[in-house]
Formats: C-alpha cells, structure tokens, sequence
C-alpha cells in the first residue's frame, strides 16, 4: 500500500516521450495534486519522431507535442513543465542526460521522484519497451543516486548554487516488478482526459484500452482503477 508522506510534498516525473506521463502516471499525479502536492513534469525527448508523416517538419511536430502535453498537464493541476529537448528514438543514458536530470533534481528538490523502470526490457509477449524509456529512466534513476546525493560528482552544479539533494522516494512506472498500487478511481476520468490532450499520437480507442488496464490493475488490490509502480525509498539523514 502506498504510504503518505505529510503534504504538501513536491514530486518531480521525468519521462522519454510527451504521453509517456499520461499512459503511466498521470492518474497517480491528479490525485497527489488534489492531496496538496506541487507537480514538476520534465520530459526529455523533444517527441519530434511521433508522426508517419515523412513529409512532416519535425520542428513542427516537436512544438505540436509540447503544447499538447502541456494541455494535457492542465488537466490534472501541473503547470510547471521542462522540456529536455533531446532528439526522439535515439536517447541514451549519457552523461549530458544524467547531469541536466540532476540540475532539475537539485533544484526542485523533490521528496518524490517517478520515473520509468529502466530495468524493462519486453513487456509481455508483444511489447518491446521503447529504448528510450530505459534511457530516461537509466539517467533519472542514476541522477536520483548517486549524482544529485554526492558533492563531488557534476562539481559544476555547486558553482551553480545547487548544493546536494537526496530524495525519500522513487516511484518507477513501466515496471515488471510492480509493489506498489495507487488507487486511481477518483482521478480514472482526469487521467483519460489528459491522455486524448495528445490528438497527435492516440485515439478515443487508446483510452478505452488505458482505462481497461487501469480497472485490471485495481482489481488486483480491490480498488475500482490503479496505476503500478516499483517503489524505492531511501533513509532521510
Ligand atoms: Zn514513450
């Protein structure tokens, strides 16, 4: 069961792909908003790789994107958005990726961080996990610990004035290990909502098919609708 820290808390989500929040998280984080917290999406890949369109201008596409999860954002209270802006379907967990993730950590400074497992590989037997969810999630977890933790790591970030900063809690989606189920039936609607806001990339039928899961991992633990997640929480000194 999830445990609930005293609010308001701040929660930072770091994803590849403009959407990936709403698929993953999106419900969990309406309801933390309506419980106080303050929300923080940061999502790292610019998207501009989201059309079949081979005539499309990817610039185009990208600024397409980012409004729509912006919309989509609105609907569940968060208004604080960062865009990474990092080129879509090629990612990798590289220095550069883990040290702009840890500038955003040390500076919000959040009790709670959900990213994507970047430990899943297949998913199933007709899901191959986007690589560049592993790579979001392989830097956001590795800014998390040891970058945003240990001084001496990305020195550059202290002459920044960004001192250390170790959060309580990761929560990662996409995960195959799921121990951790949040009750999302008052929110199922709102997370929907937020997920048809990319007209670009889904259809009504996305959100039917989002919803059925949803109501499939609720059942698991008696809840109308859930959203999983593998939770670390690491020792507040
Ligand atoms: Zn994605």
């Amino acid at each position: 069961m999830e445990q609930q820290p005293s609010s308001p808390m701040r929660v930072l989500v770091i994803a590849a792909h403009p959407d990936d929040i709403e698929y993953g998280v999106a419900g969990s984080v309406a309801r933390w908003v309506d419980e106080g917290a303050e929300v923080i999406y940061c999502v790292v890949t610019d998207g501009a790789a989201g059309t079949e369109d081979l005539n499309a201008d990817p610039a185009e596409v990208a600024a397409l994107r980012q409004k729509e999860q912006r919309t989509a954002a609105a609907v569940v209270g968060v208004t604080d958005m960062r865009f990474l802006g990092y080129p879509d379907g090629i990612l990798q967990p590289t220095l550069e990726v883990r040290r702009d993730i840890t500038r955003l950590i040390r500076e919000v400074k959040p009790y709670r961080v959900v990213c994507q497992d970047p430990t899943t590989i297949l998913v199933g037997d007709r899901y191959v996990n986007h690589p560049d969810h592993r790579a979001a999630g392989e830097a956001a977890m590795y800014a998390v610990f040891p970058s945003a933790v240990v001084p001496l790591i990305f020195p550059e970030l202290l002459e920044e004035g960004l001192p250390p900063h170790r959060i309580a809690e990761l929560y990662m989606f996409v995960t195959l290990q799921p121990d951790t189920h949040v009750d999302i039936s008052s929110s199922i609607d709102r997370k929907i909502e937020a997920l048809l806001c990319h007209t670009s990339q889904v259809s009504p039928e996305s959100g039917d098919r989002v919803r059925e899961r949803s109501a499939e991992w609720g059942k698991e633990v008696g809840f109308a609708y859930a959203e999983r997640f593998r939770v670390m929480r690491f020792e507040q000194r």
